[in-house]
Parts: structure tokens; C-alpha cells; sequence
């Protein structure tokens, strides 16, 4: 197969050792005489396959599996944007918000329908062409943030202060692709399509400490005290993605870990982002400040829409694709998640540089 450069957003691309192991694991998983799609979720063969996926989450974010639990879940990280305030914010009790783009606003909105929502910090006056500064209100139940910034392509480097409250991060987008001290973050959760696995599972890492806080009644299903309490087997669990995501954690460690894929990511991300700031009268970075831009989304425009077609035209016949922007915001986004090979950034940035050259 001829593998094209894949710069889609999500469901992003996937190491060849996984999607070989994983092709293999399909037909028949390790001896079993039955296909990973095939197995139950409740025997010998599937068993150490779910404990493993709980246990490289942890261990990739160097988290301690006493102080920490996991729910592996299905719904996306949509249906934890309205999970999370049903858990944690109870009658009366405030909720700090950061809106620093569409994602977080669509759980401010799901927060809004629970309970009452401080925005501490909004940078959509701006379009959200930047991170905003966060003042939190001092009596928040928790804070929460997403530590990147999709659509939009601003990541967060620096996690804020929060005054007392535990800090909540949607890092659907760049989980294991940047080093930072996970153990100043609470729960973190995250859709595995983008940076982890496939899509269909969504993980969701918590301190345990939260669960004696969280409100009790809720239906099973949306309960974490009862999704932690039953290891994730409350229902049938998405085998096929955790087995995936488990493949995917097992390639991050072989490669070095997350510090190690993250410095390549940086230099990933500075191979296109130098050529974009090389060709300023073709190419503008819609990232209004430097140390804000995401090394996942990497979003840009042209100078014209046909000066934009026509790139996108080139880079496809050159074998890149996924480069349109989201259609809510237009431009372009080079996404280049983790198993985004070094070469195809490379690609890119010679493309950027050839095209300023003739059209600049
Ligand atoms: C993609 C994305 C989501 C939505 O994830 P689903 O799994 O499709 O619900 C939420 N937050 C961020 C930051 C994302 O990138």
C-alpha cells in the first residue's frame, strides 16, 4: 500500500505497527481461534487487554495508579462535556470555564444545562486566535480547560493556577503529544481518534479522591463512581478501540515515550510553522501569538481563497491530504498527530516554500 500524507484532524493516523498488529488480531487474536471482534468482553483473552489499556494510560502519563483510576467509555468526548458537570456540579456550586474555542464552548454548554458556569477566561472576542488569560472566581467546584484547541490550533503549554479548584482538561487532541506534569491535572479525558487510537472509545482519568464527591443517583451509565467501580465492564466496553488504543501506548513507549515523541513533535511543527513565517506575503499563521500555537493543528491561510485552492490542489497531487480547514473556520490545518511521520511535515514545508517562491 502507498501510504499518502495524512493531515486529517481526526480520526487521525495510526502507526503501521498498530494497523499490522491490529490487521492480524482481527482474523485471530493471539491463538485463541477467534477474532479480537469475536471475543468476550468477560474471559481469559480479553481480560489482560482491558487491565493493560488502564495501566499504560497511567504509566504513559507517568501517573500513579494509587492516586489515579480509569474509565474507558464510549459517546466521544461530546457526551463527557455534559457527564462531567453531572458529576461534579452539584446544587449551588459554580463551575470555572475556559472558552478558548468551539470544542470548550460546546462544554460550557452542556455545563450551562447542569449548573452555573463562571468563564474565566474567553478569548472569542478574538476569534480565538489566541489562549486567554484565566482568572479563576476562587470558589469553582472544579476548572475547566481544553489543553488544545482543534479548530482553532492554540495549545496550552503552561497549565493555570486555579485557586484551590482541581483543574478538568479536555485533551482529546493532544494527549501523549506533549510532556507536562499530567499530576497537576485532576481528570483529564479525551476521545482516543485523534492522538491514541480509533475512534470509539473515550478514556477518562481521574483522581480517585474525586469520586468520594461526585453526585450519587446518577443513571449507571453516566455515573464515574459506578464505571470506575465496575473497571469499565458495567456494559460492553468498545473491545476492538481499547485493544487498539493498548497497541497504539505500547508503539508510544517504544518510541521513547511521550517525551520523546513530544520533542519530535515540536520539531515537527517548527519545520512548518519556520516556512509559514518565511513567506509572510503568501502565508499567514492564524495563531495571532507565537508561544500559543499548537504543534497538533497547525492552522494558516492564504492571501486569497484561489491562492488557497490552488495550494490545496498542489499538495494533493502531491500525495497530502486532510488540509482544509474546519468548515466552520475555513483556511487551512495541517494536523500532525503523533504516528505523523517527519517526512510528510517536510513535505509540506517544501510545498509552502516552493509555492511563496512563484505566487509570493
Ligand atoms: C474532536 C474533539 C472533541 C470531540 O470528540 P468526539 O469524540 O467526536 O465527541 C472534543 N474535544 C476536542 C478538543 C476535540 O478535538
Amino acid at each position: 500500500m502507498n501510504r499518502i500524507y495524512n493531515f486529517s484532524a481526526g480520526p487521525g493516523i495510526l502507526p503501521v505497527s498498530v494497523l499490522e498488529e491490529a490487521s492480524q488480531a482481527v482474523l485471530e487474536f493471539q491463538g485463541s481461534g477467534m477474532s479480537i471482534l469475536e471475543l468476550s468482553h468477560r474471559g481469559k483473552w480479553y481480560d489482560p487487554v482491558h487491565a493493560e489499556a488502564q495501566e499504560l494510560l497511567l504509566s504513559t502519563l507517568g501517573l500513579s495508579a494509587s492516586e489515579y483510576t480509569v474509565a474507558l467509555m464510549g459517546g466521544g468526548a461530546s457526551t463527557q462535556f455534559a457527564l462531567l458537570p453531572m458529576n461534579f456540579l452539584g446544587d449551588g456550586e459554580t463551575a470555572d470555564y475556559v472558552d478558548a474555542g468551539e470544542w470548550g464552548a460546546k462544554a460550557i454548554a452542556e455545563a450551562r444545562r447542569v449548573g452555573r458556569v463562571h468563564i474565566a477566561g474567553s478569548s472569542k472576542a478574538t476569534n480565538y486566535d489566541r489562549l486567554p488569560e484565566i482568572i479563576p472566581s476562587g470558589e469553582a467546584s472544579y476548572l475547566h480547560l481544553t489543553t488544545n484547541n482543534t479548530i482553532e490550533g492554540t495549545q496550552v503549554f503552561t497549565l493555570p493556577e486555579t485557586q484551590g479548584a482541581p483543574l478538568f482538561a479536555d485533551a482529546s487532541s493532544d494527549i501523549f503529544g506533549v510532556d507536562r506534569d499530567y499530576s497537576q491535572l485532576d481528570l483529564i479525558y479525551a476521545g482516543a481518534q485523534k492522538n491514541a487510537g480509533p475512534a470509539g472509545v473515550t478514556f477518562v482519568i481521574l483522581r480517585k479522591s474525586l469520586l468520594a464527591v461526585a453526585q450519587k443517583n446518577l443513571p449507571p451509565m453516566f455515573s464515574y463512581q459506578v464505571q470506575c467501580d465496575k473497571q469499565s465492564l458495567y456494559n460492553t466496553p468498545p473491545v476492538f478501540p481499547i485493544y487498539v488504543l493498548g497497541l497504539t501506548l505500547k508503539w508510544i513507549a517504544a518510541e521513547g515515550g511521550v517525551k520523546a515523541v513530544a520533542a519530535r513533535n515540536q520539531q515537527k511543527a517548527a519545520l512548518i510553522y519556520d516556512a509559514l513565517d518565511a513567506a509572510p506575503s503568501v502565508f499567514t499563521p492564524c495563531v495571532a501569538v507565537k508561544e500559543h500555537r499548537s504543534w497538533m493543528n497547525l492552522t494558516f491561510k492564504l492571501a486569497t481563497p484561489e491562492l488557497e485552492k490552488a495550494f490545496l490542489t498542489e499538495a494533493q497531487a502531491l500525495g497530502m491530504d486532510g488540509l482544509p480547514g474546519h468548515r466552520n473556520v475555513g483556511g487551512l490545518r495541517a494536523s500532525i498527530y503523533n504516528a505523523f511521520p517527519v517526512e510528510g511535515c517536510q513535505a509540506l514545508a517544501a510545498l509552502i516554500q516552493d509555492f511563496a517562491a512563484r505566487k509570493g
